[in-house]
């Protein structure tokens, strides 16, 4: 049977620590399915549809991943696809309480899906979309934190 793992998050946009954990998934799974999960309280800067073209360019030399978004509960969007697993990056122990909650809490709701933890390459520790966001907005090299249409957009983004 063929296995599938849902990569959820805000991914806004996504950079090379996402690109790293989508990748190492994908090498692990069958199917891999990144879902932007669009409701969150956090103010993006890219719409829904351009985050997804940007992970879809990202990610297409890797023939098992599928971008996707969702409105409702991440858990829920992983039943309706039959994911067997939910991958999450972790980067510093900083990210683990927040990680645990949400994994306790998705437990609860699906004790069949498990969570798996998969820890960037040190490189990206420190890395995340809103610092990215910050650099590119006072004109700072980012062109080895995000994808070159990613590194494009934004530059574009704060031009505006
Ligand atoms: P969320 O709002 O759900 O935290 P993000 O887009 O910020 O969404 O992150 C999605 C996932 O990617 C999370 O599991 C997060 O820990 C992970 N992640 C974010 N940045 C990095 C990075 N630099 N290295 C590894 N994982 C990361």
């Amino acid at each position: 049977m063929s296995k599938l793992a849902v990569v959820p998050g805000s991914f806004d946009p996504i950079t090379n620590g996402h690109l790293d954990i989508i990748t190492r998934a994908a090498k692990v799974f069958d199917q891999v399915n990144v879902v932007i999960m669009n409701n969150s309280a956090k103010n993006s800067l890219f719409t829904v549809e351009e985050r997804m073209t940007l992970i879809e360019k990202a990610t297409a030399n890797l023939p098992n991943v599928q971008v996707a978004s969702s409105n409702g509960l991440m858990i829920n969007y992983a039943e309706s696809v039959g994911a067997v697993a939910v991958v999450r990056g972790l980067r510093a122990v900083t990210d683990f309480e927040y990680e645990m909650q949400i994994t306790s809490m998705n437990r609860v709701l699906d004790e069949d899906i498990e969570t798996f933890f998969i820890m960037t390459k040190n490189q990206y520790s420190f890395l995340s979309s809103s610092i990215v966001k910050e650099v590119a907005k006072y004109g700072g090299n980012i062109s080895e934190l995000v994808p070159k249409e990613v590194e494009s957009a934004l530059k574009k983004k704060f031009q505006q």
